[in-house]
């Protein structure tokens, strides 16, 4: 590790001429490209960076292009008409076009306790909006593959921190003493994972030492901030493997800490793989490009937590199946709002699709053809066979939705009919062949 160091005052760049590395214009969006030469003509500094870098670097497909430089945010708005200030952490600004946006960040440095504007509170870094170079702004970046430069006065790349070996290697690597760096930032624990799962790279030993003991430090995080992460996590399309590293280092259970309990015992020798198998679905949506909800991520990531609550107070309590689901769902709520917010939109989808996992029961006359229509039908439904496809026991339920689903209406009205009302459940005891908690 020879340039990860954060306290050499000058550091020498590595600088790989155009048509020595793999980024060309053209893969680059127009806009990005406009705001880029917009700054270079106004006479400032202008560089991509982050993972716009990193990915095309990788022959990857970026996903948003950052731009930095040496421009103070009030004066990228004087050259950008559809250009707004934003941020309370750091300011930046926003150049729109249409829909699309442009993130402009001037270069900053690593806020020390005593420096103007920066705030520290216990070596976390609470505010920074600390200006400096582009040195600075190299070594106060993440990981070395997210600190490389592409200029756009002669398209060439810089690499002040090694970030080009490390890419080449496959590595994520913190610049700067690691255990500092996560202190500064604990959600930088769960961005290592990400791109680790995401670029398949692995995480170097010396950052990846400190995580297990400092997972802890994701409990101070604000709950909101967790929320915007836990759906980077698991949206990006690499959630069963990023899912896999977050147990392996001790960070999930700072996260959803009654998923991890649920986890951590077996049922009847069998692990819980419902969690599994809801993230292997969402990986496959968004590969297919299909819409993933929060709602529908949450209600997954807390179902085992609620399904054996659930059970519990059903067993213990003697309560009815859908106040014991009900009552399940707020507590479990309840203690994970603590950890991650959500959203009161996605909070009640989530109820919505646990609660109307009891309906699958109903198989004659009118209320499976009004359950259809219900809005959030689908979304329960695909609840419902994931839960079938984890081993759970829900009889036949997703089968005879599937067929349902499927036939004509003439078929429906058959299926309605043919069935006779669904055996209520004894209060106590087993049913004879069906499991009580059939859904
Ligand atoms: P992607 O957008 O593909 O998820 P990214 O690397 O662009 O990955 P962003 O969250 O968009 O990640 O951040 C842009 C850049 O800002 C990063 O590449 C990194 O250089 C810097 N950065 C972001 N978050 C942090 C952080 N917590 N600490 C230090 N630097 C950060
Ligand atoms: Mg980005």
């Amino acid at each position: 590790m020879t340039q990860a160091g954060v306290s050499q005052s000058a550091l020498e760049p590595r600088i790989v001429p155009r048509g020595e590395h793999g980024i060309s214009r053209a893969d680059i969006s127009e806009n990005a490209l406009r705001v880029l030469y917009g700054l270079k003509r106004a006479g400032f500094a202008a560089y991509l960076v982050g993972g716009g870098v990193r990915d095309l670097l990788l022959g990857r497909e970026p996903k948003d292009f950052d731009v930095v430089t040496d421009a103070r945010p009030e004066q990228v708005r004087k050259l950008f008409r559809n250009c707004r200030l934003v941020g309370r952490r750091f300011r930046l600004a926003h150049v729109y076009f249409g829909r699309d946006i442009v993130e402009v960040a001037t270069f900053r440095a690593i806020p020390h306790a005593d420096a103007e504007g920066a705030l520290v509170d216990e070596g976390r870094i609470v505010r920074d909006n600390v200006y400096g170079t582009i040195e600075e702004d190299a070594v106060r970046r993440d990981f070395t593959v997210n600190s490389l430069y592409y200029n756009i006065r002669d398209f060439t790349v810089v690499d002040y921190v090694g970030g080009l070996e490390d890419l080449r290697a496959g590595l994520i690597r913190l610049i700067g003493e690691p255990q500092r760096r996560y202190r500064e930032d604990p959600v930088r624990m769960l961005r290592a994972v990400r791109f680790a799962a995401k670029l398949g790279f692995r995480i170097h030993s010396q950052t990846e030492t400190p995580i297990p003991r400092l997972a802890h430090l994701l409990e101070q995080m604000p709950p909101a901030r967790l929320f915007d992460e836990v759906l980077k996590l698991f949206q990006g399309g690499y959630a069963v493997e990023t899912f896999e590293l977050l147990r392996h280092y001790g960070l999930f259970g700072h996260l959803f800490p009654l998923t991890e309990r649920a986890l951590a015992e077996e049922e009847g020798g069998f692990p819980h793989v419902f969690v599994t198998r809801a993230l292997e679905n969402t990986d496959r949506r968004v590969e297919a490009g299909k819409p993933v909800t929060p709602a529908f991520l949450y209600a997954a990531l807390l179902w085992e937590p609620v399904r054996l609550r659930a059970a519990e107070l059903q067993a213990r309590e003697g309560l009815a199946p859908l106040p014991a689901l009900q009552r399940a769902g707020r507590e479990v709520l309840q203690i994970q709002l603590a950890h991650t917010s959500i959203p009161r939109r996605f909070s009640l989808g989530m109820r919505e699709i646990w609660e109307l996992q009891l309906r699958f029961r109903y198989r004659s006359g009118k209320r499976p053809h009004r359950f259809l229509e219900h809005p959030r039908f689908r979304a329960a439904y695909d609840f419902l066979c994931l839960r079938a496809s984890a081993g759970e026991d829900v009889g036949e339920a997703c089968e005879w939705w599937t067929q349902f689903q499927e036939v004509g209406p003439e078929e429906r009205a058959t299926m309605t009919r043919a069935r006779k009302k669904p055996v209520r459940r004894r209060r106590r005891g087993r049913a004879k062949k069906k499991p009580p908690e059939e859904a």
